[in-house]
């Protein structure tokens, strides 16, 4: 396969998450490599809903999982709500394509009803581990019986489970595109559950048929799956179906080797749209975890990852989910939005921390829009901007005890603010050169170095000791709400006159 070119015939791949839980970075991730690689050989990226475990479904885990890949712009061809050709994409609404596949396995001889008790079940178990005895699962009890004696139990109609009759020799093996060949011995593997007793089918039995009915062409999935492959191949060969190529993606871990957290890599993952991660960046993270173009490359636009993704590009070993880069790789992207959009996907977090009403007002927009690209710079996720830019909103602004006592303290603060005042009110215009030079003037009047001048003009007028330049800072803020603040602060903190 040649990275680059596209596939012989057209790829179809999948993401088939189960609906138990909310989507974390590594479901993403296998996700978006799914989404990469049949973007990148014009194939179809198909989504598939694995609702079977009817305990574990959670009612709001798929619009959850819906919303993630919409936010991070991984668009399905296929699947819920957009349909296509070979639907329904829910598993629960395929259970009676299930039940004749099955009855077809029975049929072949490769698959048989199993009518043992959970308790049996359990005592099986427990008894094959204790005498140390592989596979510790279940013993075949019921697939040794004669037609005559299933016959007998089928009219009694006792409960039932379909257990998949695996070969009692030779091994199944597969060439991973990731890993290379991997192979198990057919001895170390029990009789699975291909239909539970509720009428639903496991994940071993749906997952093959509809990879099979979907036309899956390469299943790119998580590492955890690898001891299953075994059993969906000899389900394939049961059917005679062909099977198509496995690619099992290696772990993620945090950093030290850990296994992901709630707290980190396996939160749920529109925490990150929560804090200001912006979706171009946390796929361009995703993309680095367990896949390199080659050489340094770290910083691509989905448009480059589409063309540049290949399966060769898979990395074997794990790798780490490094909170820092990420933080920097947003950071990076931050910086490259242009002023409007910055205001667009800023404003939200504005909104939230109350610093502009919900509807902002006309004058709210245009101090974001002229503030933000004044702490853009600084900001490694969105969710920075109300701490860094809310001097600009709050009057009076939060005045830090310490920079208040370092620089309007001293003897000179009151010269310096009364001029720097004084100075500021005779101008005409004001603007970033208008101010800037006012102050030089003030410093050069008092004999002082600018510096001297601008850091208490800053804390008058801020609150704060750092922030952007200060000139630009006081021509967004506005001659009026400049001096307002400079007076308050020398009603407030500089004693005398
Ligand atoms: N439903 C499985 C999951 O949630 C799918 C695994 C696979 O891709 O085969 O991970």
């Amino acid at each position: 396969m040649n990275s680059n070119a596209p596939l012989p015939g057209p790829v179809r791949v999948r993401f088939a998450p189960s609906p138990t839980g909310y989507p974390h970075a590594g479901n993403l991730r296998t996700a978006l490599y799914n989404w990469l690689f049949a973007r990148h050989c014009g194939g179809r990226f198909i989504l598939r809903i694995e609702d079977t475990d009817r305990e574990r479904t959670l009612p709001d885990a798929e619009p959850y999982l819906k919303e993630a890949l919409r936010w991070l712009g991984l668009d399905w061809d296929e699947g819920p709500e957009v349909g296509g050709p070979a639907g329904p994409y829910r598993q629960s609404e395929r259970l009676d394509i299930y039940h004749r596949l099955a009855d077809e396995l029975i049929a072949r001889g490769a698959a048989y009803r199993c009518y043992c008790p959970r308790e049996r079940l359990e005592a099986v178990r427990a008894a094959r581990r204790a005498a140390n005895l592989h596979p510790y699962g279940y013993d075949r009890h019921c697939r040794a019986w004669s037609e005559a004696e299933r016959q007998e139990r089928a009219a009694a109609g006792a409960p039932f489970v379909v257990r998949f009759a695996i070969p009692l020799a030779g091994e199944t093996g597969w060439e991973d595109a990731i890993r290379g060949y991997i192979t198990y011995s057919n001895r170390e593997l029990d009789d699975h559950v291909l239909l539970k007793s509720d009428g639903y089918p496991t994940y071993q039995f749906a997952n093959v048929v509809d990879d099979h009915l979907m036309g899956i062409t390469h299943v790119i999935r998580a590492e955890e799956w690898v001891p299953s492959t075994p059993r969906h191949l000899l389900e394939y060969q049961a059917f005679g179906w062909e099977p198509p190529v496995f690619a099992h993606l290696s772990l993620i871990t945090e950093p030290g080797g850990k296994k992901l957290s709630k707290r980190l890599g396996a939160r749920p993952i529109l925490d990150y749209r929560e804090e200001g991660y912006l979706p171009e960046a946390l796929v361009n993270f995703l993309a680095l975890l367990g896949w390199s173009p080659g050489g340094n490359r770290e910083i691509m636009a989905p448009a480059e990852l589409i063309e540049l993704f290949s399966l060769e590009g898979i990395v074997p070993h794990p790798s780490t989910f490094d909170l820092e880069k990420l933080d920097w790789i947003n950071g990076v992207y931050i910086r490259k939005l242009r002023p409007a959009d910055l205001l667009e996907r800023a404003l939200p977090f504005l909104q939230r921390a109350g610093l502009v009403h919900t509807l902002p007002t006309e004058s709210e927009r245009e101090l974001a829009a002229r503030s933000l690209p004044l702490v853009q710079d600084r900001l490694r996720r969105l969710g920075e901007a109300p701490e860094l830019a809310e001097f600009f909103f709050r009057d009076p602004p939060e005045y830090d005890p310490r920079a208040v006592q370092k620089w309007l303290d001293p003897i000179e603060a009151r010269a310096i603010l009364v001029r720097t005042r004084d100075a500021f009110r005779r101008l005409d215009q004001w603007n970033e050169a208008t101010v800037e030079e006012a102050v030089r003037r003030v410093a050069a009047e008092l004999e002082m170095r600018a510096a001297d001048v601008i850091h208490p003009t800053r804390v008058a007028a801020t609150g704060r000791t750092e922030g952007p330049g200060l000139f630009e800072t006081l021509a967004v803020l506005g001659k009026e709400r400049t001096l307002a603040r400079i007076e308050d602060a020398l009603r407030r903190f500089v004693p005398g006159g």
